[in-house]
């Protein structure tokens, strides 16, 4: 078995300091050092297979020496819908960032609720197993993203990126820290986690996209309190980046890496 599968989350955390609610979010790395069927094929080189470790499609996500096309395929459980508006930004991150000259296709539909109150990243593989319904073929990519109706299986994490083509948004987790007068949007939550997930399937940091200046954080992430990879963002920071500002973008070292990668 292999004891080094990642999961890369990002996680909210919410204190209460006097009567009144902080939130901090923390992007962290987990790692498990569960035994899985599919460990089998995370050193695959197969770049049709959907089984591989996060991080090891950068390339072909980035640049189309492989695929001209790329599909976001978006399945959200009953109530997880994502607003318009992250939908739209989350094309026009990609469009900014990757070579698709046929296109990007989002494709959004509703699936069953998985029926769990909290979901393992085990659970979360199962339940792509049975729903994904649109995979690599020829000359087109695919990239399944779950908005669960639960929370994770460790507490407070908002997303997680689970392998080469596969992201999850715990979708109840989402919408309990957001929205209402002193929180930010839950379209702006949405965007941030989808992005940062996506940042985390497009190679960074330095888990499949190389670093041309060192610039890595905690595991997997960016050293830059002020990028969209950063691990962790402090309360009053984030709660200002989100709830007054635009959501936090990559900074020029991650934006190198991937143009240095084979994207634009
Ligand atoms: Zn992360
Ligand atoms: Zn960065």
């Amino acid at each position: 078995m292999s004891n080094n599968k990642s999961f890369l989350t990002m996680k909210l955390s919410v204190f209460f300091l006097g009567s009144k609610p902080l939130i901090v979010l923390f992007l962290i790395l987990l790692s498990s050092v569960a035994c899985k069927q599919d460990d089998d094929k995370n050193g695959s080189d197969d770049p049709y297979s959907v089984k591989n470790r996060v991080g090891s499609s950068a390339n072909d996500i980035l640049s189309e020496d492989k695929f001209t096309k790329l599909v976001l395929e978006i399945a959200y459980m009953p109530g997880m819908q994502l607003r318009s508006g992250t939908i739209n930004a989350t094309k026009s991150f990609l469009e900014s960032r990757i070579y698709k000259s046929d296109g990007i296709e989002v494709i959004t539909r509703e699936v069953p609720s998985g029926g769990k109150s909290a979901y393992s990243p085990d659970d979360l593989r199962t339940y792509e197993d049975e729903h994904r319904t649109v995979f690599p073929e020829e000359n087109t990519l695919t990239i399944w993203i779950c908005i669960v109706d639960g929370e994770y299986s460790s507490p407070n994490v908002l997303g997680v990126a689970y392998q080469n083509l596969s992201c999850a948004l715990m979708g109840e987790t989402i919408v309990n820290n957001s929205g209402g007068l002193s929180r930010p949007s839950r379209e702006k939550v949405e965007t941030v986690v989808t992005l940062h997930e996506l940042g985390h399937l497009l190679g960074l940091v330095d888990i499949g996209t190389p670093m041309v200046e060192n610039h890595k954080g905690k595991e997997g992430h960016c050293n830059n309190s002020n990028c969209l990879m950063y691990y962790a963002v402090e309360t009053t920071e984030f709660l200002s980046l989100l709830f007054n500002q635009p959501i936090p973008e990559l900074d020029g070292n991650c934006l190198v890496d991937l143009e240095n990668n084979g994207g634009r």
